[in-house]
This record gives structure tokens, sequence and C-alpha cells, in this order.
């Protein structure tokens, strides 16, 4: 809708603070690295009392106030983009190399293939920066001794990318991915299409959430998916908690111990040896500082913006008890961004990873493609598509290796682009 406002210079998103909605455009926001003001408000009639002239037929809220004076109500983030120019069309029909993910990995391939000379084109499904977007500190990544937020070097490496000339689609999803001829044919959801003579993929991990209630309103605001590590020095003198009995959690629990006041794991099983190495178990056993709850799981989680305390629930006792904590860690295990494969004949493990190089004539791997070529390190069943990051069978999973083998596999594509065109 058109207002007669004054030009605004900042966006204004309005809502209410406990609203999944606003948060979620919060967070879009803020991993894409755009200034705006978060302005809660608890009603829509509160709304309106402020803003008059808006109709009040087609308000709702979450409403977001663009740069020029305009409101859009309860828009997707998509929407958002649409708005505010950043979601642009492809500007060439085929390109030397597609790269799908804008995650670390998929960044850093751009960067690299851009660089090089190669016409690229990145293609990511939500907010540049991946996983590392949502990173509050990175304080492993070389070059930061102080670290450095996820959404910021997320931001220079999209600056970077954008310098060396690369096509990049935000907000996309392919419904179609064929390969023809040793070239990659795409089909967009909004109807466009590409074809790339190499491809890499980028698309990265998923962390699995605890599926309860308010549980988006304290990602990075209490609750952390993964093990956290750069978050471990922020939590000295804290109540910890870690769900999850698996060997990330367990060490992630090892790590917490060595500057948190108490750390609790919660587990939904009644032992841990099943699921954790034994010498994780070991020393888990011995230091008087872990704690863990057995046939366990959170029930609820509260606090007025940042987590103040969370209700756990054992199934046994059929109780319920109710912790301060501002920390809980989810370590129970993510899932590959790779439903995309499914009709490929890309092979992946059994949680989904693509299978690459080396490790494809392991079996059970071996039996499931044709060997009818010789796949490089990173390159996967399917000639010239290859894998970068956590999306990766085996891969390390941290922002270093995701940029390295971003690297990695344009050196691949180079090599094939030079005997092949
Ligand atoms: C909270 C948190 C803190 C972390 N802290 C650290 C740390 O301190 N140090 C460290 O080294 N590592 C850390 N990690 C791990 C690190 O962030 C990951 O290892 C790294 O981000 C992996 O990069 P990636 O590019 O392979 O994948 P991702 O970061 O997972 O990025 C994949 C991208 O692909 C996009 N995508 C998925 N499917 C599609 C599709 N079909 N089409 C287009 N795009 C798609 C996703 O939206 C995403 O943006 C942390 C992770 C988390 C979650």
């Amino acid at each position: 809708m058109k207002q007669t406002k004054p030009v605004l210079n900042i966006i204004k998103v309005y809502g209410n603070p406990e609203s999944r909605d606003a948060y979620i455009i919060r967070d879009f926001l803020k991993r894409s690295v755009v200034k705006f003001e978060w302005v809660p408000i608890l009603t829509l009639d509160a709304f309106t009392a402020i803003f008059p002239e808006v109709i009040i037929e087609t308000a709702q809220l979450p409403a977001v106030e663009l740069p020029d004076g305009t409101f859009i109500f309860d828009p997707t983030v998509a929407e958002i983009a649409c708005k505010l120019g950043w979601v642009t069309q492809p500007k060439h029909k085929e390109y030397d190399i597609s790269i799908f993910g804008g995650g670390p990995a998929g960044l850093s391939a751009a960067v690299y293939a851009a660089s090089e000379g190669l016409s690229t084109v990145m293609v990511e499904r939500e907010a540049i920066g991946g996983q590392a977007g949502t990173s509050s500190l990175i304080e492993n990544y070389l070059g930061f001794p102080e670290g450095i937020s996820g959404n910021d070097l997320a931001e220079r490496a999209r600056q970077q990318a954008v310098k060396f000339g690369v096509d990049i689609l935000l907000i996309r999803k392919s419904i179609k991915a064929e390969f023809i001829d040793r070239k990659l044919h795409v089909d967009f959801n909004d109807g466009n299409k590409i074809i790339a003579k190499a491809n890499i993929s980028a698309t990265g991990v998923e962390y699995s959430r605890l599926d309860i209630a308010d549980e988006d309103k304290y990602i990075n605001m209490g609750v952390f998916y993964g093990a956290g590590a750069s978050e471990a020095l922020l939590c000295a003198d804290q109540h910890v908690f870690i769900v999850g009995g698996g060997n990330s959690a367990g060490q992630a629990a090892l790590n917490f111990c060595k500057y948190a006041k108490k750390v609790t794991m919660i587990i939904r099983g009644d032992d841990l040896a099943s699921s954790l190495s034994y010498y994780l178990l070991t020393r888990i056993k011995k230091n008087d500082k872990v704690e863990v709850l057995f046939n366990s799981r959170i029930t609820h989680l509260s606090g007025e913006h940042f987590l103040e305390n969370i209700t756990v629930h054992n199934s046994l006792t059929q109780s319920s008890v109710v912790y301060d904590t501002k920390f809980v860690f989810v370590c129970i295990g993510g899932k590959p961004n790779t439903i995309w494969a499914q009709n490929t004949p890309i092979v992946r493990d059994e949680a989904g990873y693509l299978v690459t190089g080396g490790d494809l004539y392991l079996p059970p791997f071996d039996q499931q493609w044709d060997k009818g070529f010789t796949p490089a390190f990173l390159e996967t069943s399917v000639p010239v598509c290859f894998a970068a990051g956590d999306v990766r069978h085996n891969s390390v999973k941290r922002v270093a290796s995701a940029v390295g083998e971003g690297a990695m596999a344009v050196t691949f594509v180079h090599r094939y682009l030079h005997e092949n065109y």
C-alpha cells in the first residue's frame, strides 16, 4: 500500500514480540545484514492507532515498513527480498558453473570460480551465510583473532562474490534438475531455467530441532544448534544444558565443563553407552561437573527475550522440573539438504550425505553407480557434479573446511573445462 510519508532510511518491523513470523523476518534481515528497527507492538489495534492512514481491512501483523514508506503485511521473506530488489533474474541462459547453496562452501566456490574468470551463478534458497550465518561469533576461523559474527563473514564474502561478477539468485527453489550431455539443466519455481557445464552442490546441513513450542523464538537467544564451540567461553559460571547423547553431545559436554559451572546432558534413552564412544563415556562419568538426565526431554522454553528457563519432563517418573538456564545446545544430529538429489543418479549415504571421490569405491557405495568415469576428490557419482562442505559424506563440519572444499572443487571444475571446452 502506498503511503504519503517522508522517505525512511531504515526498515521497520512491527509485531508481537512473541510472534514466530516476526522472529523469522528479524532473523532473515539480521542474517542478510540489513539494518532494521524492531518495534514490538502487541495488537493490530495498537498498530492502526499509530498508523490511522493504513486501511484496517488489509493490515496484519507483523508489518514491515520499507525504506520508501510503504508497508507489507505479514510478508514472507521472499516477498521482503522481492520488495528490496534482491530477487533478480538470471543474467545468462548458460553458465560455466552453477553453485547451489550460499553458505561458506558455496560462497567460497563462487568467489574462486568468478575470480578465475568462470561465468558463475550461485543459487541460495534462503539467506546468504548458511549455518555459519546463524553463529553469533566464529572464533576459530583463520585471520579473525577477535572472532567474527557469521553474518558479517557471509556479507563480506557476498560482497567479494559480487565484486567478481557472480550472479546470485536468492530465494530460489529448483523444481527440476537433470543432467543432459554432462550439463546440468535446472528449472526454478519462478519459471526461470539455467544450464551449467559444471555444478557444485554446497547445500549443507540443517540441524535437527527439538520440535517444541516457541523454539524459533529462542534460536540463538539461548537455544543453539550443534556443539556451539564458539559459545563455550560465554558460558563461564553458567548452568549449560546439552540435548543429545551422541559423540558430538559428549564432546560438547566435556568442552563446556572447562568454563561452565555445571553441564547437564538431557537424553531420551536410559543409558549413554549405546550412543557414546567409550573414551567419552569414561571421561563424562569421571567429571563431577557433568550430570546426565536419562529418559528426559525438554517440553517447554521460557524467558522474556532471551531464554531464562526450561522445563524437563522425565518419562519414567512422569514428573517435570523447571531449571534456570540461558544456554541449551541441541546436539541431536542434522539432516543434509539433499532431497533434491533423490531422483538423480547421485549416490548418497544412509543419512543422505553426498558420496564423493574415493568413498564411491567403498562398499556399499561401489554397487550404486556405473563407474563409467573416475571421480575426482569431491566429485559425486555424476560427472562434473561436485559436492563441497557439510553436505558431503564424511565432511569435517567446520567453516574453514567448507571454505577450503569450495575453493578446491573449483580447481577440479577448471581442469574439466580446460580439457573439454
Ligand atoms: C550455530 C552454529 C555455530 C557454528 N559455529 C562454528 C564455529 O564457530 N566454527 C566452525 O568452524 N564451524 C561452526 N559451525 C559449523 C559451520 O557453520 C558449518 O560447518 C558451515 O556453515 C558449513 O558450510 P556449508 O556451506 O557446507 O553449509 P551450510 O552452512 O549448511 O550452508 C548451506 C546453504 O545451502 C542452502 N541450501 C540448502 N538447500 C538448498 C537448495 N536446494 N538450493 C539452494 N540453496 C540451498 C542453505 O539455505 C544454506 O544457506 C557452526 C554451526 C552452527 C549451526
